[in-house]
């Protein structure tokens, strides 16, 4: 079937094609910090939109909302990640460098943050130099707010975005006069000083959540994290990817976070591995009871089937968009022998295409210019698009396949007799012909062809 990406084709790819640059790379960069470039911003915004019409849009029981980065430092405290969210790490004595004490024992798990495994190795794995003692390293990264750099003006910026929904749970609960179960969704960045940022955009110290915290009545929360998880997994598949790619494991109790009663992973096969895309998580009561507690505000929920207060449960489904930019890639792309020759093709669902249409002129002979621009004034009012009449059509049709746009609509001699242009699809690589008027409900029939 489709050809495996490594690592390394899918870096190469996506700075070729302004998918993803290195962050201030002419000044050599910083590590776990990417940028997105003309394309993969589009790409992005098709990944958080499409998973916004699934979780919002399409249905009655989640709003969204946008809360801020920086929020009080209290938030932390109460959240747990001021004592908790720190990895054990280690320094060379000689060389300066710094490691996760765990990852220099073996294998880290995705999710590993705490107090687990202490490392029992002594030397630098770099240059042999003496290591220090295991200490514990808060991952979140500290400013000022305000003109007074001390201990009281210290803020975070967010490790998740989920706090911003928990300590708005009273606000969205009277705004909408919505009952439960209810969901709040938010897609933002959020920020974590990983020691050993790595695999591409896999794990990076600046990245976008996509999150739901879904209040349940406590006693419906298993069955509501099922709903969550079957939910879940069905939107990859939905979204194409490949189903033998995508798994759902859940995670064993030493796997589990302080604040979780169960939690589900959706993992991909990445090139290194099956590693997390989404967490599904039963984090119990365990937030609202700890923002009441340090806030002093009354978080319960009237239910008035019963007339008893009640401290709703949550289950958290969070995806991190940029990993599942970086699976959705390597799902989508396959190299393919056409006449003697490797055609590179991302075999991106038409909902996530960065360009859903490319209109290409056949050359750049004057008299093909005034109609091909007439019907790319046509396209490019419906969908992202893009105009190319650089190098020879063959090529073109190459460089639209690379970056899985769906359909090219070629503008050629005959246009100008009969008024019709072809439509090329990026897989099967058939052509049609098509008279112009009739252009934009072609393509639209295409493109929401399942
Ligand atoms: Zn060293």
């Amino acid at each position: 079937m489709s050809t495996k990406a490594t690592v390394e084709k899918l870096v190469s790819l996506c700075k070729r094609r302004g998918l993803v640059f290195q962050s201030s790379e002419i000044y050599g960069g910083i590590g776990g910090f990417w940028d997105y470039g003309p394309l993969g911003v589009e790409l992005k915004n098709n990944i958080k939109q499409a998973w916004w019409r699934a979780v919002v849009q399409e249905r009655d029981d989640v709003v969204g909302q946008d809360a801020a980065i920086v929020m009080n430092p209290t938030v932390w405290r109460a959240s747990g990640h001021l004592d908790t969210f720190a990895d054990p790490m280690v320094d060379c004595k000689e060389c300066k460098k710094r490691f996760r004490a765990d990852a220099l024992v073996g294998e880290v798990p995705a999710s590993a943050h705490g107090h687990e495994a202490a490392a029992k190795v002594t030397r630098c794995p770099e240059c042999g130099g003496e290591l220090t003692e295991p200490r514990m390293f808060n991952l979140m990264f500290k400013t000022y707010v305000g003109a007074v750099e001390d201990d009281a003006s210290v803020a975070y910026l967010r490790p998740e975005t989920a706090q911003g929904i928990f300590v708005n749970f009273a606000n969205v609960l009277t705004a909408t006069r919505k009952k439960l179960p209810l969901g709040i969704a938010q897609i933002g960045k959020a920020f974590r000083n990983e020691i050993t940022p790595g695999n591409f955009i896999f794990r990076d110290r600046e990245f976008e959540q996509m999150e739901i915290e879904y209040f349940v009545k406590p006693g419906t929360d298993e069955q509501w994290h099922q709903h969550w998880v079957e939910e879940r997994y069905n939107w990859y598949l939905r979204l194409g990817m490949q189903k033998e790619n995508v798994r759902v494991r859940q995670l064993d109790r030493d796997e589990l976070a302080h604040y979780a009663k169960d939690t589900y992973e959706v993992e991909y096969l990445f090139p290194m591995g099956w590693s997390e895309l989404e967490g599904i998580a039963n984090r119990t009561d365990f937030d609202l009871r700890r923002h009441a507690e340090f806030s002093g505000r009354d978080l319960e929920y009237f239910d008035e089937e019963t007339g008893e207060h009640i401290v709703p449960f949550v289950i958290e489904p969070s995806a991190g968009v940029d990993r599942l930019f970086m699976a959705f890639l390597i799902d989508a792309y396959d190299e393919e022998d056409v006449r003697g020759e490797t055609r590179v093709i991302l075999r991106l669902h038409k909902d996530l295409a960065p360009i859903k249409v490319a209109v290409l002129p056949l050359s750049r002979q004057e008299k093909l210019v005034p109609p091909a621009r007439e019907v790319w004034a046509l396209v490019r009012k419906h969908w992202m698009s893009q105009y190319d009449d650089a190098q020879s059509i063959g090529r073109r049709y190459r460089r639209q396949d690379e970056v899985g746009t769906p359909l090219c609509v070629t503008v050629d001699f005959d246009t100008l007799e009969d008024q019709a242009v072809t439509i090329r699809e990026r897989d099967s690589m058939e052509q049609v012909r098509v008279p112009i008027p009739g252009l934009v409900a072609a393509l639209r029939e295409r493109l929401e062809r399942s």
